[in-house]
């Protein structure tokens, strides 16, 4: 069986551009990508990796998060969401919302994202019967061990090969 898909934002959750610029925040490293300053830790490929997920890019960097993001995080190529140009979406609504529901149709998913909100989660839960997890993540502070937590702790409870309760 497939294990969950988990999405992943770049801008906010592993580019923390909210932070102030001193000091730097810790693990961080500073990069200018196309004349951008990107701040992106290395230790949070590895980490994310270790996750019992199939990871995929939910970014508006669409195709460059294989060629300037991962290299630096330490991540391998992923699939990646790419989004429809000039979509309506509902007040409130996050752009990528709707794209999101129907790539993970079936699939339970975790998307961690600065943007998602419970109009987002609300949305989801109405469209759907699989089990998902938005997780806001700050663009302040970025991933955090307690957010790869949070994750690891979702994906106990809907890998199909975490061990049943009480086994
Ligand atoms: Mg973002």
């Amino acid at each position: 069986m497939e294990r969950p898909l988990l999405l992943l934002d770049v801008d906010g959750p592993l580019n923390p551009f909210r932070a102030g610029r001193a000091p730097l925040p810790r693990g961080y490293l500073p990069h200018t990508i196309h004349g951008l300053r990107v701040l992106l830790d290395p230790a949070h490929g590895p980490a994310l990796a270790a996750l019992p997920f199939d990871l995929v890019w939910a970014t508006t960097w669409e195709h460059d998060a294989n060629t300037e993001i991962a290299p630096r995080v330490g991540l391998p190529a992923l699939p990646v969401i790419t989004w429809p140009v000039g979509a309506d979406t509902a007040p409130g609504l996050c752009f990528k919302t709707p794209t999101v529901a129907a790539y993970t149709a079936g699939r339970p998913f975790a998307w961690v994202d600065d943007e998602v909100t419970d109009t987002d989660r609300a949305w989801l839960a109405a469209r759907r019967d699989t089990p998902f997890l938005l997780h806001r993540v700050s663009a302040r502070r970025g991933l955090r061990p307690t957010d790869l937590a949070t994750l690891a702790t979702w994906a106990a409870t809907h890998a199909p090969d975490a061990a049943p309760i009480g086994d």
